[in-house]
């Protein structure tokens, strides 16, 4: 056991002040690679209920347990928490991280409390929203386009704004390689599909026009950059499309 006189900075303090107090009550916090997640109980408590059965993560529990008492939140004894021995290889826990955070994403809800996995996701709509300057490992910067996932809640009609890797969590692979031009739609074929086109001998006499692979811009419209170099089926969109 190492004794360590860690303390959370002031500007950690103001983050936490800031992040624990937005959360909604029954809301998840799950920081990335830290091998533990929170249930907000109540305006001014959480609970640890689930941790990696890994020395790392009694660590991150302890650190995470100190910052949330300095911003005034106690941490309750869990009813039953889940530990889980990682596995071994790489691939497996990173397979094993990546369902625990679209298990997670499954909880979202808007505000008004209904599941954004409930909505009809095939109606999301992206847009761009600017392209940055981003800071790369070898002191250069390169430009980078930011893009958001719009979602429109069922219930309350509200639209939410989602960050693409969060609505890629919440959607799956299937919703987010799809992309609607204001023309055609796109969608997104696996390797796995494509070879079964190639094997019907959809190749055969040149490519077959359904297919198309999409590059940074369509028609004068700027595409999502995770549709980039993807190889698509496109489809025309009916003119007037109703909402
Ligand atoms: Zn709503």
């Amino acid at each position: 056991m190492r004794t360590m006189e860690w303390q959370p900075t002031s500007e950690l303090i103001d983050w936490g002040n800031d992040h624990f107090g937005k959360m909604a009550v029954d809301s998840i916090w799950a920081p990335d690679d830290s091998g533990v997640q929170y249930r907000k109980m109540s305006d001014n408590s959480y609970a640890l209920v689930f941790m990696l059965n890994h020395p790392m993560a009694q660590e991150h529990h302890m650190k995470f347990t100190l910052l949330m008492e300095a911003c005034g939140y106690t941490m309750e004894e869990p009813d039953a928490l889940e530990t889980v021995t990682p596995p071994l290889d790489p691939m497996a826990q990173a397979e094993m991280q990546y369902n625990a955070k679209q298990e997670i994403a499954q909880s979202w809800a808007c505000e008004c409390g209904f599941p954004l996995a409930n909505n009809d996701l095939e109606k999301s709509k992206y847009e761009y929203i600017e392209t940055v300057d981003a800071d790369t490992s070898n002191g250069t910067t390169v430009p980078i386009d930011l893009w958001r996932v719009v979602i429109g809640c069922a219930s309350c009609g509200q639209d939410i704004n989602m960050d693409p890797d969060d609505y890629h969590l919440l959607a799956g692979d299937d919703l987010f390689m799809r992309w609607n031009s204001s023309t055609h739609k796109y969608v997104a074929q696996t390797r796995e599909q494509l070879v079964d086109y190639a094997e019907g001998g959809a190749f055969d006499e040149g490519i077959a026009g359904m297919f198309t692979i999409l590059g940074k811009m369509r028609n004068g419209e700027r595409v999502p950059p995770w549709m980039w170099g993807i190889t698509s089926i496109q489809t025309h969109l009916p003119l007037h499309e109703e909402e």
